[in-house]
């Protein structure tokens, strides 16, 4: 048990983290997000990825993990010193001694005496992981707008076709303007040494320690690689008690979803999909979707009884807010049909690109958003589990008290002039109508 039932977190961190080191975070020991295509990885979401050495990965592929940077920074928090990738924690933490950054969430995840083994090990010791997201390639039969070419093939396409996009001042991370090569350095028909050192891997070790494996992409549903680690699955059945995640967008037919679904009996599995809004809206902000496929594909999941968890993964932006109540109301919908466990949400703040934040809305209309959120706060708190009811209120809040999408965001009005510009070339090359498709926001959108 790694937390105790009536301990507050920061109860935890003092009992548990506070006495191994000032700065001590498990993810850089049990966590990683390995992605295959480009050879790079980090310990969370925060830090930058870094490459790996494939000579490394060739002779030994827990160098996946186990890189000589993580070694480093595992040696500074064991001396109590901060890696300074982890800023993001620091900056937290600075802001007061109880504050709580996100290392005690990444730690309290793993049960203490393996927090104490990663504590007591030595920097040049490989460790196996316990938690793991891995992407194999950016294959994606979709586009959305708030993702990039880094992540989908689909938008290489584009970008390849028509050009970068142009006259974007605030997208300082240049999402949009060329092909992001260093993202896929291996094509469909290379060896790429970096998949091949992590099959050797799973199949002779990784399999018996890791707990929880979550396949992101591109889209893993199309990627062989995905269909083979399945396979795997489904013929060492009672193996490896790794829990397995995918992401998936379900843009496909029912045979794709029947033959995950009979290829993972046995297997716990929880499905992971996105979207934030409704019908049209739905169809505009993530190129590539079919509205009634992807309804009618959450409702065979559910009627399957067969996933462990069904996940809906919400990136509030600023084209969702004016349906996201609605979507909201059919997913409790979907908990009083199927149960509140069968299906969840969370709602993920969209801060890059800045120019497609919430935030960039006219204060009406967030206040609009506010005024929804707030009754379907009331009238579902007990429907939702607490961390859906903490996710509403937070956005709510969010929507109401915050000014910037994040420190260094540039002001509103060159966010909106960038919002206008990139929707302008996004209809252009995608046929799509922002005003046809928005008439509540067409008014605003003109005077920009
Ligand atoms: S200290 Fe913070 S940023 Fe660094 S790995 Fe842990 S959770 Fe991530």
């Amino acid at each position: 048990m790694p937390k105790l039932s009536d301990e507050t977190d920061l109860a935890y961190k003092r009992r548990v983290i506070d006495i191994k080191s000032e700065s001590f975070c498990a993810a850089k020991w049990y966590n990683a997000t390995i992605w295959l295509g480009s050879g790079q990885t980090t310990s969370c979401h925060h830090p930058l990825p870094h490459q790996v050495s494939i000579e490394q990965v060739i002779a030994n592929p827990k160098a996946l993990h186990n890189t000589p940077q993580k070694k480093e920074q595992r040696a500074q928090m064991q001396r109590g010193e901060r890696p300074s990738g982890c800023e993001y924690c620091w900056k937290i933490e600075d802001m007061g001694v109880d504050a709580i950054s996100d290392r005690v969430y990444k730690t309290v995840i793993y049960e203490d005496k393996d927090l104490d083994e990663a504590f007591n090990t030595r920097p040049e010791q490989d460790v196996n992981l316990q938690t793991l997201e891995i992407a194999f390639d950016r294959t994606c039969q979709f586009a959305c707008s708030y993702c990039n070419p880094a992540f989908s093939s689909t938008w290489v396409k584009d970008i390849r076709r028509n050009g970068g996009y142009t006259n974007l001042v605030s997208d300082g991370r240049n999402h949009f303007t060329h092909e992001h090569g260093s993202s896929q350095l291996y094509t469909i028909t290379d060896v790429n040494p970096y998949i091949e050192a992590f099959f050797k891997w799973w199949e002779t070790d990784l399999h018996k320690t890791l707990k929880e494996l979550r396949i992101t992409g591109g889209e893993p549903l199309m990627s062989g690689y995905t269909w083979r680690l399945i396979e795997w699955f489904k013929d060492h059945r009672g193996q490896s008690k790794t829990r397995l995640a995918i992401n998936s967008n379900l843009g496909f037919e029912k045979d794709k979803l029947e033959r995950l679904l009979d290829a993972t009996q046995g297997i716990e599995l929880d499905l992971y999909t996105s979207n934030e809004s409704i019908g049209q809206h739905a169809i505009y902000i993530r190129d590539g979707l079919d509205w009634d496929q992807w309804t009618s594909n959450v409702t065979y999941l559910l009627d399957s009884g067969k996933l462990r968890g069904l996940h809906v993964m919400c990136t509030i932006n600023a084209l969702c807010l004016i349906s996201l109540p609605e979507f909201l109301w059919s997913i409790v919908e979907l908990k009083k049909k199927y149960g509140k466990d069968s299906i969840n949400f969370s709602l993920n703040i969209l801060r890059f690109p800045s120019f497609q934040s919430p935030l960039v809305l006219p204060l009406e209309f967030r206040q609009q958003a506010v005024e929804e959120l707030v009754r379907f706060h009331a009238a579902n708190a007990h429907n939702l589990h607490e961390f859906e009811v903490n996710q509403v209120e937070r956005l709510f809040n969010y929507l109401r008290d915050v000014d910037s999408p994040h420190s260094g965001a540039m002001e509103n009005s060159i966010l909106q002039h960038d919002f206008k510009n990139f929707y302008q070339q996004y209809d252009q090359r995608r046929g799509k109508d922002f005003k046809y498709t928005f008439p509540q926001l067409a008014e605003w959108y003109d005077t920009l």
